[in-house]
């Protein structure tokens, strides 16, 4: 059925106006349905946004990984308006925010606006006729267990390319118009919402800031590594809320302006800077992909300064192997009720200020640890992890 929710929703006043018309089959029909589609559509909008972005992944379409097939996605790139699994939502985040937007259904807090944007693209059925309409017979799709090269060469030419558009909009596209697969069924995806999308979500920055400024520095430094970041394989997901500061190092005159720098094998990146502020609350959620051998977490904060080099205010290691434990083991057991899980322990050999103790809430593995900066006079960092196993 093509009327949407919406349409309903806002055709309602002219639908009353039927009721001069006298009765008919259609009009009894809207009399008794109406009245339950629009207190549908207001328990719906009630249910918030991630109830209702839980039901669309319930949709057939939806059921699987728009890209390679994989069973029950968990990622949405709601720029193209797609649930996307862990793997491909990778290479989805390697090719750039200007292509496509990657949020997680469950480490993610959604608005309803980017949830209506969601529904208003249609789902993997109707974005993969548009993106999907004109695949020659030379290209394979990738499979749950193809490798991230087939899988990034075939996202990259269906979403950065545009290789397999209906002809008409692809005129690079080896078939005449007439073999396209699906030729009424184009345009359902409207350009316009590439710009639309709201880009101030905290998680969305976090990725442009640091895919956006790994392909950056690809560019400046080795051009064959740029070609390999596709290639590493990654275990996982982990976010990380950089909360706050306390009592910094004073590198201006009197104070600092902070901002710390995130790495994980290769990549990098950084929380805004906190200006005159030694004690700065950032509360900024920055995510990173776990590397196959898991590296440590190396945390570092810094001064900005305009003029020279950004001095040094401290750092620290973080071991992140618990953390990533403890998320497999669970992802495997039905506990719902909140509980700890373990922790990694305050010892003299570690920089920890007090236990980092790993809990489970609401499905959610989190560890939250206060740091003793390293190599400096003074500071504490307290930082918040949380961890997806690539299974998600
Ligand atoms: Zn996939």
């Amino acid at each position: 059925m093509e009327i949407s929710v919406d349409s309903i929703h806002n055709d309602g006043s002219d639908i009353k106006d039927v009721s001069g018309a006298g009765s008919s089959c259609l009009y009894d029909l809207l009399c008794s349905e109406m009245p339950t589609m629009e207190s549908q559509r207001e328990k719906w909008m009630a249910y918030g946004p991630q109830k209702r972005l839980e039901s669309l992944m319930c949709q057939a379409g939806n059921k699987l990984c728009a890209d390679c097939g994989a069973p029950e996605p968990k990622w949405v790139s709601y720029s193209l308006g797609v649930f996307i699994c862990i793997k491909c939502s990778g290479v989805h985040r390697s090719m750039g925010v200007h292509i496509s937007k990657v949020l997680s259904v469950k480490l993610d807090e959604w608005t309803n606006e980017q949830v209506d944007e969601l529904v208003k693209l249609g789902g993997n059925t109707v974005v993969n006729t548009k993106y999907e309409a004109c695949v020659p017979s030379y290209i394979r799709k990738p499979k749950p267990t193809s490798s991230n090269e087939e899988r990034s060469d075939f996202i990259r030419r269906k979403y950065e390319h545009l290789q397999f558009l209906h002809s008409d909009e692809n005129l690079s596209c080896p078939f005449p118009p007439s073999q396209g697969r699906h030729h009424h069924h184009h345009h359902h995806v409207d350009k316009k919402h590439y710009d639309k999308q709201p880009t101030k979500h905290r998680i969305g920055l976090a990725f442009r800031n640091s895919w956006g400024r790994k392909d950056c520095d690809h560019k400046h430094s080795k051009k064959s590594h740029h070609s390999l970041a596709g290639m590493v394989e990654f275990v996982g997901l982990i976010k990380v809320n950089v909360v706050k500061g306390t009592n910094l190092a004073v590198r201006d005159v009197r104070t600092s302006d902070p901002y710390v720098l995130l790495a994980l094998g290769h990549q990098s990146v950084k929380t805004r800077v906190i200006k005159n502020n030694l004690n700065p609350v950032w509360n900024e959620s920055l995510m990173l992909s776990i590397p196959e051998n898991i590296p440590p977490l190396k945390v570092i904060v810094y001064d900005k300064d305009t003029f020279t080099t950004d001095d040094f205010m401290g750092e620290a290691e973080i071991d992140i192997h618990p953390l990533l434990q403890a998320a497999k083991a669970c992802e495997k057991s039905t506990i719902n009720e909140s509980l700890q899980l373990g922790s990694w322990v305050a010892t003299g050999d570690n920089n920890l200020v007090r236990d980092g103790i790993i809990s489970l809430e609401e499905g959610r593995i989190r560890q939250f640890i206060s740091l003793k900066l390293q190599n400096v006079e003074r500071g504490v960092l307290e930082i918040e992890l949380e961890c997806l196993p690539l299974t998600q």
